[in-house]
């Protein structure tokens, strides 16, 4: 069976890619089966830079085909940032509650609670081949936090078309909506052809 390293350490991203695989007969690999936790810093100025970081570092460490991704939550009463710097962002504030009742008041004041999660997803086979795939899904900042499901903002999005935050939603309905599984999609169809 082909081997793809999914160059990620965060379980809930590896449990969702792993998910949307499971028809292709390929074993999707992370950086800790082979002993490794090292994460590059990702310092470019875009998703699709920084997954490329990620991916390149894989590939040339581990010498298999790998994907990497970068995603982020974008919100319009912050200027659609914090972007590319939404890790940083949340890790700022002394904790995750904090942080959201920032951006909710900043909601409520600006009256602008657009938002939205994109991911870019970066596949390198060979030193100088890399192929992007992109993910987004539009949506608005609850008035409430809600839901204890997901990792980072799930507990404040509303995607499009749901009454309720990602947050409150179970693994199996984000995975259907999210920004990276539209992108994982896109990869599994890139490799399934
Ligand atoms: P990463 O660099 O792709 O791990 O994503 C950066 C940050 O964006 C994460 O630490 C989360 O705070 C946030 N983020 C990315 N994807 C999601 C998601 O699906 N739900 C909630 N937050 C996310």
């Amino acid at each position: 069976m082909a081997k793809i390293l999914f160059y990620s350490n965060n379980n809930n991203k590896f449990d969702e890619v792993k998910s949307l695989f499971k028809y292709l007969p390929v074993k999707i690999l992370r950086p800790k089966d082979f002993g490794i936790d090292y994460e590059p810093r990702e310092n470019g100025a875009s998703f699709a830079e920084n997954a490329k970081i990620k991916s390149l570092y894989g590939f040339q460490n581990i010498k298999i085909p790998c994907f990497a991704d970068d995603s982020g939550i974008c919100i319009e009463a912050l200027g659609w940032k914090p972007h590319t710097h939404s890790k940083r962002f949340i890790e700022s504030f002394n904790n995750k509650v904090a942080c959201f009742k920032y951006i909710l008041n900043k909601v409520e004041k600006s009256g602008k609670n657009k938002a939205f999660f994109q991911t870019s997803i970066c596949f390198t086979t060979k030193e100088n081949y890399h192929v992007v795939f992109e993910g987004v899904i539009q949506g608005k900042i609850s008035k409430k936090i809600l839901g204890e499901n997901g990792f980072g903002f799930d507990p404040i999005f509303i995607p499009n078309g749901s009454k309720k935050t990602f947050g409150q939603l179970n693994k199996n309905k984000k995975n259907i909506l999210s920004h990276r599984s539209i992108a994982v999609q896109k990869l599994v169809n890139f490799l399934s052809n």
